[in-house]
């Protein structure tokens, strides 16, 4: 699963609304509570079912047969998670007969009473009559997936005419029992078949493959889908709707995108590099792709970011981008690598329990690193690294958690900072350490051993020992089963013909840490010598022969260490460290030394190789307002004019459009009709300063066609001078922005506008499409939005009042009480 931070940061929630988040009412009862892995009485061997909806009721017409074995010792009984079902029969299939049985139910669990004691070797068929009512389950969600429903009818009864009609699930945790009678925990696996009867006109997707097709005589048709190899019960997938498949393979194969017609000519655009992930992914673990196919679909409204279902990945909306959009790279290229990479670790070797969810979703973090490095380079890739770093050192609650986590107050607890970005940067540094073969051998040897079972992290550690004949419980203990990181205190000292490097370990939360580190030692320009040492105590001094004081003492010189860090070099040597370090991460730290102290330095980044650098160096420099500086200024024009890539030019833009000086208006000019909207947007931005009135014109000429930077200027121009009469071109620019923080100031935007209208049919038009944008905010989040837009209605609401509208008026004082 693509996790809550990133899809909030993907609709545009910043991590500092998380941080002000207040901390609920504690209980602190389950820090007694061990979550031993879910024990096995009977094994899952095969689930079919046979499935039709209700798209009036929301229901699901379901009927399954479900084939187990007692796992060890002799059972007589049968329990089966089944969650807010009507159970109408519950049979034991003998002799293609059904024998009806004694159960229970309590609307979460299902108790059958077996005919006779079975033992492990014996095989048994339950068939289950039920319907399944997702909307009538009452368990919560979690951060990750803002619902536990499991199965989602979206507008089925078509109500919303902008919306299509669609169905999809999601398992992960343990929802898939809301839509089917199963083991619902991830140490179960089984083959699967499914049949769906759906209206004709709809596709359908699951796992596996499309076997048949039957049309039926009242409209419906039943497909068949089957997957021969067996997976948890998490995994299951269902999809249903009117989507485009967009063809597309690897070698023999078949990987397809399932999109609205409206992104099909862009689906090769989006997901297009699934087949080179593929080749890329089989090559460096030696293990081909297990499953028959592999699909993408998109749904709507869908609760999290993205989820791995075995052969069926489902993506939330953010995934469609048109061809102007990706001109500023694909933004969701990372989550199509994270959900591929799962195929391996996740869905063929499975994670026994949620506490050792590190084993699905580090790798699966960890592999947007490998994908990113692999095609957009090393910077590109320790870049990532780097994001995974910052993401879980911003927040201190995190340093106080394992990662392999036997203690927590709700399951869905595990999907956080630390399984994903932390988990991701502690397999690089493994990498490093071992090396490229000994990391991916080791690899293999964990896929190869476990392939369709499930794992705990020791089995890792394991295959990892294996491979390379060394004991690696301090890394496991220290990483896997310890919290917090190093913080390190670095100090240098010259003098006799020895350089002395003194290392403290300064953390409090965590013990002290035992690691490698790589430290190069440079006699001048980029001449060094690399030595390689281990860490181990609170303070080591570590002593290395010099004929002269060096010109930069490296210290972790592959900048793969998971630590805070103060280095106290000075800016001579940060110089250096710029100029011949050569990672990203040498460069980085030195141009925030250059920023931290206001160092005329920093401007050495504007032409650094890498687009990020110069990215992080342009915003530095808006920060300090270095852009004063007349040589600075011509560098930020230069790159404002013709940097390769877009975003660098756009944040360039975006400091010249601050200086409102009419000089740039042949800039702005010149690229407000840009085909990357971000480039275009900062362009309008600037000719918005100068000259409001024909930017308006322009901004309501662009509406048809305008997102991201784009379309929030355009809405701004539009909404700062628009009439009554343009109305249906401001709903459309409001509507058309996709929920994000831009889009909730632009609701208050919109707000004040409505505030100004007569029309009242308009104004509850409009007051509703608010009203849609602030429920899309998960309910959490909801205590921040209210309050922006709670002027704006009582402006409205005033407005209505003073033109008699009162009951109008009324239902708009109404909505956020
Ligand atoms: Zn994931």
């Amino acid at each position: 699963m693509k996790r809550i931070f990133f899809l909030m940061l993907a609709i545009g929630f910043p991590v500092f609304l998380l941080a002000q988040d207040e901390a609920p009412a504690q209980d602190t009862s389950w820090k007694h509570i061990y979550r031993a892995t879910a024990t096995k009485i009977n094994d899952l061997v095969h689930t079919k079912l046979d499935v039709r909806f209700d798209y009036q009721k929301a229901w699901m017409y379901g009927k399954a047969w479900i084939t187990l074995h007692p796992h060890f010792y002799p059972t007589d009984s049968l329990t089966l998670d089944a969650k807010g079902m009507d159970i109408r029969e519950v049979a034991l299939v003998r002799g293609g007969k059904n024998i009806p049985l004694h159960y229970s139910y309590d609307s979460a669990q299902l108790q059958i009473v077996l005919d006779k004691t079975y033992h492990a070797d014996e095989n048994y068929t339950v068939f289950i009559n039920y319907v399944s009512r997702p909307n009538e389950v009452k368990e919560h969600g979690s951060d990750a997936i803002t619902d536990a429903k499991g199965l989602y009818f979206i507008n089925p009864t078509g109500a919303d005419k902008d919306k299509p009609i669609q169905i999809w699930t999601q398992g992960e945790t343990e929802s898939n029992s809301v839509w089917f009678p199963t083991i619902d925990k991830p140490n179960q696996k089984t083959t699967e078949e499914i049949y769906m009867t759906v209206p004709a006109k709809y596709v359908t997707l699951s796992n596996g493959l499309l076997v048949s097709q039957k049309k039926n005589a009242d409209g419906t048709r039943t497909d068949y889908w089957k997957m021969d190899l067996p997976h948890a019960p998490y995994l299951f997938f269902m999809g249903v709707g009117d989507y485009v498949i967009v063809k597309d393979h690897y070698k023999k194969l078949p990987v397809d995108y399932y999109v609205e017609k409206e992104y099909a000519p862009y689906a090769r655009g989006i997901f297009g590099e699934t087949p080179a992930m593929i080749g890329f992914y089989e090559k460096i673990l030696g293990v081909p792709f297990a499953w028959p196919k592999y699909d993408q679909i998109v749904g709507r409204d869908y609760v999290s970011g993205a989820m791995e279902n075995t052969t069926a990945t489902l993506h939330q909306e953010s995934a469609y981008q048109n061809a102007r959009q990706l001109v500023d790279g694909n933004r969701w290229e990372e989550v199509i690598a994270h959900e591929l990479f799962h195929q391996w670790f996740g869905d063929l070797v499975t994670t026994e329990s949620w506490s050792n969810i590190t084993l699905n979703e580090s790798f699966a973090d960890y592999s947007e690193t490998l994908w990113d490095a692999f095609r957009h380079g090393k910077d590109a890739g320790d870049e990532k690294i780097e994001s995974d770093r910052e993401a879980y050192l911003s927040d201190p609650a995190d340093e106080k958690l394992d990662l392999v986590r036997f203690y927590y107050a709700d399951k869905e607890d595990v999907f956080d900072q630390v399984s994903y970005p932390k988990g991701g940067a502690i397999l690089h540094m493994l990498h490093t350490w071992l090396g490229d073969s000994a990391f991916f051998k080791s690899l293999n040897l964990y896929l190869n051993t476990y392939r369709f079972k499930s794992t705990e992290a020791q089995q890792l550690r394991l295959a990892f020992e294996s491979v390379t004949g060394e004991d690696l419980n301090w890394f496991w203990n220290e990483w896997y089963y310890g919290n917090g990181q190093p913080d390190l205190t670095i100090n240098y000292d010259y003098s006799n013909g020895t350089e002395r490097v003194i290392i403290d370990q300064t953390q409090t939360d965590a013990g002290i840490f035992k690691f490698p580190l790589a430290i190069d030692v440079y006699n001048g320009g980029a001449s060094k010598t690399r030595y390689r040492v281990w860490v181990q105590d609170k303070s080591d001094t570590f002593y290395f022969p010099s004929a002269t004081k060096p010109s930069l003492v490296n210290v972790d010189a592959e900048k793969v260490l998971l630590c805070r860090k103060t280095d106290n070099k000075s800016a001579d040597e940060f110089e250096q460290q710029y100029k011949y370090g050569g990672n990203y991460m040498d460069r980085r730290e030195a141009l925030e030394y250059f920023a931290d102290n206001k160092l005329s330095n920093l401007a050495m980044g504007l032409s650094d190789p890498y687009h990020g650098l110069r990215l992080l160096t342009l915003e530095k420099i808006e920060q300090s307002k270095g852009y004063s500086v007349p040589s600075v200024l011509a560098t930020i024009e230069s790159i404002a004019d013709r940097d390769p890539d877009k975003l660098v030019q756009a944040k360039a833009l975006e400091i010249l459009v601050k200086l409102n000086d009419p000089k740039y208006e042949p800039l702005f000019q010149k690229y407000v009709n840009d085909s990357s909207y971000s480039v275009s947007g900062q362009a309008l931005d600037g000719l918005m300063k100068l000259h409001p009135s024909e930017a308006y014109n322009l901004a309501k000429k662009y509406s048809k066609d305008a997102k991201g930077k784009l379309g929030e200027v355009v809405s701004k121009s539009i909404m700062a001078n628009a009439t009554e009469e343009d109305f249906d071109i401001v709903f459309k620019a409001f509507k058309d922005v996709p929920l994000s923080q831009a889009k909730i100031r632009e609701a208050i935007q919109f707000g004040n506008y409505l505030a100004t209208l007569k029309d009242s049919s308009h104004v509850r038009e409009g007051v509703d499409a608010i009203m849609d944008t602030r429920n899309q905010v998960p309910e959490k989040y909801r205590k921040y939005v209210d309050p922006g837009i709670r002027p704006a209605f009582q402006k409205i609401s005033q407005a209505q009042q003073s033109q008699g509208n009162t009951d109008l008026a009324n239902y708009i004082n109404g909505l956020l009480q």
